[in-house]
Order: C-alpha cells, then structure tokens, then sequence
C-alpha cells in the first residue's frame, strides 16, 4: 500500500456535457495492488493509512496517464518529413519505412524506441497502429508486455495500392490476425485490434476477413483511417462505386461495432457522422499530422453535435512527436483558426480529451483516464526543471484551470517525471524502468 500525496487535476466528468475540472492542491491517493482505494484530502485520508508509506509528490503536478488513441509503431524514426500531402508522405516517407520492420531485429529495435517514446511522453494506454508484419507485430506486443504498458494493436492488412512488400492475401491476413489475437489478446495489458491500413488499399474480401477476425475474437477492437485527406476520399470513392461513403466501406462489413475508432475523420458527410454516433465509433482527433500534412482543420463542433466520441492522437509519425501535450495544443489553435466548425477548447476539456476520453474510446473507461477510486493507478508527475517557463508558471498559479493551460501550452516530454502504469512506476526522475510483471 502506497498513499500519493499531490497537487492533483483529473476529470471523471465529461466537461462538454458540464462537468468540471476535479483539483486539489493536498490531495490523498491510497493505491493498493496498483489500483485506488481511497482518496480525499490528504488530512482527511491520511489518519486511515498513518501506519503505510507517504510519497509526496508536491512538487510538481499529478495528471492521470495519457491516452493515445491513434499512433504508429513503423514511423517512429519517420517523424519530422515535412513538406508533403497525405499520398506522397506515405510513398515518399512512411511506407518505405515500414518495409523495413520484415526484418525481426529491425522491428525488435524499432519497438524499444517506440515504446520508450510513449512512456517517456507520458502515455500509458494506447491504441497502436501495428505492422504489416506479424513478426514486428509481435515485437511491439513483447516489447509492451515487458514494460507493463496498456497496448491495443495489430496486423495492418492491405492487399492493393502499397508497395508489394506491404500485401498480404484475405487469407493469410485473417489467419495471421487470429494467430498473433491468440497469443497477444488479454494477456497482460495487450489487446487486439483489427487493423485494415485503410479502404484504399484494402478489398472487399480483405474487409471480409477483417469482420471475421473481429467475430472470432470477442473484445477485439477495430481500428483504421477515414476522410483524412480529400485527394484520398476521392480515390476510395472511385475504388468503392457502391458504397455511400467512406464510413460505409468499413459500415457495410460490420466493422463499425462499439470498441472501433477511426482516425482523423477531417471531412465528413452529415451522414457518415451520423452513422459514427450511432455504432458508438469514436474518432481520433490528430491535429498535428493534419496540420503537418496540410489535410484540413478537423471539425470538432459537428462531430460533438452529432454525439461522436472524439479523443487525441500523436499520428506519429506524420504527426510530429509523442506528446499528447502538444496534440491537446495544436487541438486548441485548430478550433480557435475554424470559423462556424470551431468549437473553443478550455485548458479542462483538453485534460479531458488527453485522458478520460481516450480511455472511453479504447473501451477502458471503467480501469483507467482518471483517478478516482476503483481506477488503476495509472498517473504521471509533471515536473518542470527549474527555470523553464513551466516551472515558473506553476510556481505563480495557484489557480487549477490556469495552472492546467500552462500544462497544455508549454509541457512536454522533458517535464515528465514519473509515469505509474497499474501502480508500478515506469519512469521515476526522468528515466524509464521495465515493469516486474
Ligand atoms: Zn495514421
């Protein structure tokens, strides 16, 4: 048993819907077994556990862990080719990259680095783009299970429009995927995703094979890209004459079940939002791909409207690093650039669109997002070096919702202390530690 003592910012309560930001600046966290059993004012919690370990993290900030619900595990050493759309970056820049994980020790290297580059932004629980290559693909989920981190991913299958090296067959994916599910699903943290790459390399019998994946492996989620770019909408129009739309592609084979999101979703049809909300299909909002990419300014205000799930994504690597930090930032200027789509974005709601969002999206509401009792004490310490404009900021706020927007502006990976996942700490100064589990 373990009680955290902290200056603590959390939302349990949807702050698009009227919930408020939850602070306090001497709060009691009682973890036991990784998960919270107790918590109020330190005063009040304290003399119930006086006999049990005080870790007194007052010097810095307590948040629960981040949640990335769109990242690549290929592209960690693609981040920064700027310059380019959609459907040149992915020729010129990620595709050859992810060529390269067919070889095992290549993947096994690449999987350290990315999930070091999770963990040290912060990020506990993400929804992970996997590999065309099963063996990369087992070397995330390895390299994941070895840290403790909360991993969804998978198989990415196309069989069409990506260079050769990248296809598969219906077959070969749909017994790939069930082979990696058996081995990787709820064991530890890891989950399975389902994980065509996109409509426009994949066929209607690959689709097929992708919803019986899903059928075979119950709490399986289903994960892939839509209306990111329009050069892009428009060839998988032309390579899908009977379906209405993009969402349908996915919608006509089932896919779209609750556990499945969809990335960047720049240019929606009222009605693709309108069948996304009610498959319960979340989206993953990646402001700095779209930006980086020129692929538009992401329409937060009607999918709100039209009661679609939205949480942040890195997109790393057209995204431009691994901070959910500057993602909820580049979220922030997105909205306030838009005109009548904009919807303006409080230091709260971007907490909430970094943690407890995500966790929904992922299926992971009732384990992780926020650090309520019940929760796993999944949670990161931001602590700025002295000296840097964060640290200054926080010293001179004492005011939460101000001192959370000094978080979203100006964090980034070298504040993030301490990072728990389930309780054991992963990061501790700075630096990265594999679990013991
Ligand atoms: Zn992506």
């Amino acid at each position: 048993m373990t009680i955290y003592r902290a200056r603590a910012f959390d939302t349990p309560d949807d702050p698009f819907a009227g919930g408020e930001l939850r602070s306090g600046d001497d709060v009691g966290l009682v973890v036991v077994d990784g998960v919270i059993v107790a918590r109020g004012e330190f005063a009040d919690v304290y003399p119930d556990y006086a006999e049990h370990a005080v870790v007194d993290l007052r010097d810095g900030v307590l948040i629960p862990g981040l949640v990335d619900t769109h990242v690549h595990f290929p592209q960690v050493r693609a981040i920064g080719a700027l310059g380019m759309p959609l459907l040149e970056w992915l020729d010129k820049c990620a595709l050859p990259e992810e060529c390269r994980l067919a070889s095992p020790d290549y993947a096994r290297a690449v999987a350290a680095e990315f999930c070091n580059g999770l963990v040290s932004a912060g990020t506990t629980t993400a929804l992970v783009f996997g590999s065309h290559f099963a063996s990369a693909v087992d070397a995330l989920f390895t390299e994941a299970a070895r840290l403790g981190l909360r991993v969804t991913s998978g198989l990415v299958v196309s069989d069409r429009s990506l260079p050769d090296d990248l296809l598969t067959t219906p077959q070969r994916a749909y017994d790939d995927a069930i082979d990696l599910a058996g081995r990787w699903h709820g064991v530890g943290r890891n989950r399975y995703a389902v994980t065509p790459r996109f409509s426009l390399s994949a066929s209607e019998p690959i689709l097929d094979a992708c919803s019986a994946v899903l059928e075979a492996t119950p709490g399986a989620m289903f994960t892939s890209h839509v209306n990111e770019n329009r050069a892009e909408v428009e060839v998988v129009a032309g390579l899908f004459p009977d379906c209405t739309d993009y969402v349908d592609t996915y919608d006509r084979h089932g896919l779209l079940k609750a556990g499945a999101v969809l990335a960047h979703n720049v240019h929606p049809t009222d009605p693709e939002l309108a069948v996304l909300a009610d498959r319960g299909t979340a989206v993953a909002h990646c402001p700095s791909s779209n930006s980086a990419l020129g692929s538009g300014l992401f329409p937060l205000r009607r999918h709100l409207g039209a009661g679609v799930p939205v949480a942040l994504g890195s997109d790393v690597g057209a995204g431009t690093g691994f901070s959910v930090f500057k993602e909820g930032l580049q979220a922030y200027f997105m909205q306030r650039l838009l005109d009548t789509d904009g919807h303006p974005l409080t230091p709260t709601q971007l907490l909430y669109l970094a943690t407890r969002a995500g966790a929904l999206a992922l299926g992971l509401g009732d384990q992780v997002g926020d650090l309520s009792v019940g929760k796993q004490f999944d949670a990161l310490c931001l602590r700025p070096p002295g000296g840097t404009a964060l640290n200054v900021g926080l010293r001179h706020t004492t005011h939460a919702e101000e001192a959370l927007g000094k978080i979203f502006a100006l964090a980034g990976d070298a504040d993030v202390a301490d990072v728990w996942i389930g309780g054991w700490q992963l990061v501790s100064g700075g630096f990265v530690r594999p679990a013991l589990n």
